[in-house]
């Protein structure tokens, strides 16, 4: 119960400084590619030749930074998938991972059943702020004005743009990442912040990274990795449930809505917490291998964002009424 209130202020929190600062989104996001650029540098420079085994531990530390800034690219230059788009095709380029073998290639576009998997077609509504027809799972972003699929949040602060179907995974992972690199800067930085801070001439700094980069990018990295870690844990309690951050939202108010009438709300997207994982991001046995959450790599989502999959026996969530659903202007009005 705690938890979750200490979650829910960090939501509102996060809310909010999208909104104060939407129009800042640019600067954010230079700023970020500095602070990340900087810190990089200075761990590879100051911190990975401190380590017992510099050598040994060099592959490893090397993938957590790629894996950061790459997937920091591709959350802000993957587009999230927009409803009037054309469907998407998985490129070719070596950034592209390849699927399992005996699996069907591209997004599942259609209805599709076995005996591991049921994907539905999604039911289409009407928008009505732009009038675009749009399947279930979408929704209307105020700020770029138009119908995202798998509507997740509007992000101006870390990547100026929209997380929704086709950069949410990239998303998630880059702060994965993030908490990750923060976390080793942090930890491993320990014994070279002290040699900084206390003025000992005993051993000079004899680094290339000036020591007052080094303490504020310290500093930085601290707190990030526990501001960003709670936002992550946050979303991957979002994805262990099926949910969207938009979505997380709605449920709670149908749970309630449901309650009173001595009913139970079940999300249907909701398939237990491995399935959702693997659907999240794309690992299941009709999806990608283990590896493309420890490579920088490409891949399409399992859907295209028009069919969904769903729990054995559900063609909607129960508990929730037609008509019943929220619109994006009860969302707006939070
Ligand atoms: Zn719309
Ligand atoms: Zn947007």
């Amino acid at each position: 119960m705690c938890s979750r209130a200490v979650f829910r202020c960090f939501r509102w929190m996060e809310k909010m400084g999208d909104r104060i600062t939407g129009a800042a989104g640019p600067f954010f996001v230079g700023l970020a590619i500095i602070l990340m650029s900087v810190g990089v540098v200075a761990f590879f420079d100051v911190i990975q030749p401190s380590l017992s085994w510099p050598i040994a531990s060099l592959p490893i530390t090397s993938m957590v930074a790629v894996n950061m800034l790459a997937h920091y690219y591709y959350a802000c230059t993957v587009r999230p998938g927009f409803v009037d788009d054309a469907p998407r095709q998985p490129g070719k380029g070596f950034l592209w991972a390849r699927k399992r073998s005996g699996s069907s290639s591209g997004a599942l576009t259609g209805v599709q059943w076995s005996s591991a998997e049921r994907i539905t077609k999604a039911s289409i509504t009407t928008c009505r702020k732009c009038g675009q027809r749009r399947p279930e799972r979408a929704h209307h972003c105020r700020v770029c004005n138009r119908c995202v699929l798998k509507y997740d949040h509007h992000c101006p602060v870390r990547i100026n743009q929209c997380v929704g179907l086709h950069n949410e995974r990239h998303f998630v992972l880059f702060m994965v990442y993030l908490v990750v690199a923060t976390c080793c800067f942090g930890v491993l930085g320990y014994e070279s912040i002290w040699k900084v801070l206390s003025f000992s001439f005993a051993e000079e700094w004899s680094y290339r990274t000036p020591s007052i980069a080094f303490a504020l990018v310290y500093v930085v990295s601290v707190v990030l990795c526990l501001a960003v870690g709670v936002m992550l844990l946050w979303h991957l309690w979002s994805v262990a449930g099926g949910e969207t951050s938009v979505e997380n939202h709605d449920h709670e108010v149908y749970k309630k809505m449901a309650k009173e009438r001595g009913e139970s709300f079940e999300n249907s997207y909701d398939l237990g917490v491995r399935k959702n994982f693997e659907y999240f991001f794309n690992i299941g046995r009709n999806g990608y291998p283990l590896y493309t959450l420890i490579l920088p790599l490409r891949i399409m989502p399992y859907t295209d964002g028009r069919a969904w999959a769903r729990r054995e026996g559900y063609d909607r969530h129960a508990g929730v009424k037609p008509g019943e659903e929220l619109t994006d202007e009860d969302e707006d009005d939070e």
